[in-house]
């Protein structure tokens, strides 16, 4: 068949967790973590479900969870939003990114991404007809830290170009924006009609103390802008798939016009289970840095004396460790290898990237409970 995505194969995540599940590894590839939500979650879902709350919610996301949305975007980000008009609930940050590049790329516009790029972004630009420019982000070995090139984003900016989308805190590298970057990008963007994508669906998980740089906190940049979050991550229900974008109306009501075709509406007893937690329990986005913090640290003193090298994440559950002393082989075949030879599964990062990265770098998913990763880190400390 004439495929139209021909440059795709299966993703890396389904792949790698496939082979770990295979060669009974350790999963620490596809970013879900090793524990539950917690229980007063699950018995508020097990209420809704045994009350009759079985039936289509409303195409935009019912109006409990919405405002619940509404009200943790004020409470963190000071921005005052229309519970009606801006937020929609989505099938997981998934369908968000897809409905929200669907809402703006038409036949022939340029998106930029930055690379490594979370990979869902580019097929969906090409199947709206878009094609996608991949800038590098400038890697720690380049002397910096992750870091956007502002001026070659800048140089790269032409008259096709409509979206930009932006991932921070960043899958996979850790990285985080600073205050200075969002003046930056605001400056840059000011006079373009260019629309923006923010995938923070790691919003809640930023670490040392550093504030995370949602582009809700900027209003020229709010007016642009698609903002895509996910209660998986927040809430350890990755397989829940609910998540939400919050846009302004003008944004949303073409978001829905598209979010109504591809989903239509999601699960109803999780939608509203959720907006009760969200109001009874709103620390738990405070506790939820410290959490992840103690698990990136927990990892990253384990494989200390490794011969991986690594600087630690600065937000996501995953952490990079480069191992350019081991091998100098490609980083698919030493995850393969890796997870045959000593049952640890982890991410190629190359897969993320247009032109091959610098460095020798492998995503590890710290999202788990301490044997876990006690156990692979010790057989990662054997190489
Ligand atoms: N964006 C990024 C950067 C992600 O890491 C993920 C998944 N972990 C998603 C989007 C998709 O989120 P969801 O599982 O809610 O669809
Ligand atoms: N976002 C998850 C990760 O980065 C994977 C999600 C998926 O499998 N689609 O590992």
């Amino acid at each position: 068949m004439d495929s139209k995505l021909p440059g795709t194969g299966t993703t890396i995540f389904a792949v790698m967790s496939a082979l770990s599940e295979e060669c009974d590894a350790i999963n620490l590839s596809q970013g879900f973590p090793s524990f539950n939500p917690s229980q007063d979650l699950l018995d508020r879902i097990t209420h809704y479900l045994n009350s009759g709350a079985n039936q289509y919610a409303p195409m935009p996301g019912v109006p409990s969870l919405r405002h619940a949305i509404a009200a943790k975007v004020e409470q963190l980000y000071g921005r005052t939003i229309d519970a009606e008009l801006e937020v929609t609930v989505s099938d997981g940050a998934t369908e968000g990114l897809f409905s929200a590049i669907h809402a703006v790329v038409r036949a022939g516009d340029e998106v930029i991404v930055f690379d490594p790029a979370y990979d869902s972004y580019e097929p969906a630009v090409t199947l709206a007809g878009g094609t996608t420019t991949h800038l590098p982000l400038v890697f720690p070995d380049e002397d910096a830290d992750f870091q956007i090139d502002w001026n070659r984003l800048e140089d790269a900016i032409g008259p096709k170009t409509r979206l930009i989308i932006l991932n921070f805190p960043h899958n996979p590298t850790g990285a985080i924006l600073s205050p200075a970057d969002i003046e930056r990008l605001a400056d840059i963007v000011r006079d373009t009609s260019i629309y923006l994508i923010s995938d923070e669906v790691y919003e809640h998980i930023i670490f040392d103390k550093a504030d995370h740089q949602s582009l809700l906190r900027n209003d020229e940049l709010w007016e642009r802008s698609f903002i895509i979050s996910s209660f998986g991550k927040t809430y350890h229900a990755t397989g829940w798939k609910v998540g939400y974008c919050v846009a302004p109306p003008v944004l949303t009501a073409e978001f829905r016009k598209i979010h109504q075709w591809t989903c239509y509406a999601v699960i109803t007893p999780i939608q509203l289970a959720i907006a009760d937690y969200m109001q009874d329990t709103p620390h738990h986005y405070v506790e939820l840095p410290v959490f992840y913090e103690q698990k990136r640290d927990r990892f990253c003193e384990l494989v200390r004396d490794s011969r991986f090298d690594y600087q630690p994440a600065k937000g996501t559950f995953f952490q990079l460790l480069d191992y350019s002393n081991i091998t100098d082989e490609d980083d698919v075949a030493y995850a393969r290898r890796l997870t045959r030879e000593i049952g640890v599964a982890s991410i190629p990062i190359s897969v993320f990237c247009e032109k091959p990265p610098p460095g020798r770098k492998l995503r590890f998913c710290f999202a788990k409970d301490d044997q876990i990763l006690e156990e692979a880190a010790s057989r990662l400390c054997q190489l």
